[in-house]
């Protein structure tokens, strides 16, 4: 049986979710900015007007000013406003499966495998959800249909806005493999590096290199892209169930070097913290509680848990309470030689804020989060750091997105 995969890209969507709301911005150069107190807020997002103006992502408002040769209209942030809408798209998406797996807030995967017989199934199916979207939501998507879910990605990707683009078994050499192999889902920016010295440029060329040699030179992730490159990715689309299944989320890392201070100890959990709590607000979890493991030079391990006052998830307010369960807990007689951070009993959605915290305060760090995310997310973690990550030299050059220094899941020492 072959599968029938979709997936599904709301075209600029904070840009067009702006506009929907307000139609004198339509027809304007629109950029969505993350900072709405300052003027010089970053571009966290731009219409396609803006982006004829070369306005990228990441430019300063002023920047953006400098490019556009009319009015441009800065609008700062609605992340709710984004995540409601972004759930509207989502409910139409599971009346067709209930295996929607979110990809971010404006995209997702939907495996239709049940409902369609052949391509042209398929994309029937597909321009229905496009339609669909426009005439109930007022917003376009570019789908992308294929057999599985890296050339469904990369289909969404080849034309927007309002497309829908299939590539089958006989058509993927002609369709993907003269695109640049950056274009491959999980290519990111040191791999890339990693091709061009190896003079791969595009995704043929990954398909047609030697698979001993990629094994050598990129490791395992070289196989598994390999096998995206030549249409071989069997990766389910998660179901809706799944994410019930969700019971905590956590990083660890065993430092590069024992830690003597608090205060060292202090910068890790932080930067524990910016990991897992990036992770919990692209699923749009909220947690009630945390939880510190720590182990000593002695390789002797425990976990303290504590329960929050409200549910949160802005890495600040998870790492202030892991430190303090160390605080309470590390007598200091041995330096530390890892540590984890953890948040459990978890809700999602909607969520109660804390008396004495202004629902103003916790949006705001929310927005400083998400921004901070994104730019990361685009120019590589190292763009911010907090200054105190920067106490000890060879602790600052962690990073939990880099495959050099490890920060292993939770499963990793969950069953101490
Ligand atoms: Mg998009």
């Amino acid at each position: 049986m072959g599968r029938f995969i979709l997936h599904s890209d709301l075209n600029n969507f904070y840009a067009s979710v702006e506009s929907l709301y307000n139609p004198n911005i339509r027809n304007k150069a629109v950029v969505v900015v993350g900072d709405e107190e300052k003027r010089h807020g970053i571009v966290l997002a731009k219409n396609y007007i803006a982006k004829s103006y070369n306005i990228k992502t990441g430019d300063t408002v002023w920047e953006a000013r400098q490019k556009c040769a009319e009015e441009l209209v800065c609008v700062p942030a609605r992340f709710d406003l984004y995540l409601y809408v972004s759930r509207l798209v989502k409910d139409i998406y599971r009346e067709y499966s209930d295996k929607v797996e979110s990809f971010g807030i404006d995209e997702a995967w939907i495996d239709i495998s049940h409902l369609a017989k052949t391509y042209e199934d398929a994309v029937a199916i597909a321009n229905n959800i496009r339609t669909r979207i426009i005439s109930e939501i007022g917003l376009t998507v570019s789908i992308g249909v294929s057999f599985n879910k890296v050339f469904a990605k990369l289909g969404s990707d080849l034309k927007k806005p309002n497309a829908t683009i299939l590539i089958t078994q006989d058509n993927f050499r002609d369709v993907v493999w003269k695109l640049p192999v950056e274009d491959l889902l999980y290519v990111g920016r040191a791999t890339s590096k990693k091709f061009e010295r190896a003079r791969i440029k595009t995704i043929g060329d990954l398909a047609n290199t030697d698979i001993k040699y990629l094994k050598l030179t990129l490791g395992k992730m070289g196989v598994v892209l390999h096998d995206f490159a030549c249409g071989r990715d069997t990766s389910p689309v998660e179901s809706i169930h799944d994410k019930e299944k969700i019971k905590s989320f956590g990083n660890s890392t065993t430092c590069p070097v024992d830690l003597v201070s608090n205060t060292e100890v202090k910068s890790i959990i932080y930067m524990l913290a910016e990991s897992v709590a990036e992770r919990m607000k692209k699923k749009n979890y909220y947690a009630h509680g945390v939880s510190l493991w720590v182990k000593d030079t002695d390789l002797c391990s425990f976990e303290r848990q504590m329960q929050l006052s409200s549910p949160t998830n802005i890495s600040e307010d998870i790492a202030k309470n892991c430190y303090k369960l160390f605080l309470d807990n590390y007598d200091w007689q041995l330096n530390v030689r890892a540590l984890g951070v953890r948040v459990t009993n978890l809700t999602t959605g909607k969520m109660q804020y804390d008396l004495f915290e202004s629902v103003n305060n916790f949006e705001k760090k929310q927005k400083l989060e998400c921004a901070i995310e994104k730019l990361r997310e685009r120019f590589g973690y190292d763009i911010i750091r907090r200054g105190n990550i920067l106490v000890n030299q060879s602790l600052s050059s962690l990073n939990p997105h880099s495959d050099i220094h490890i920060i292993h899941p939770i499963g990793f020492f969950k069953a101490k």
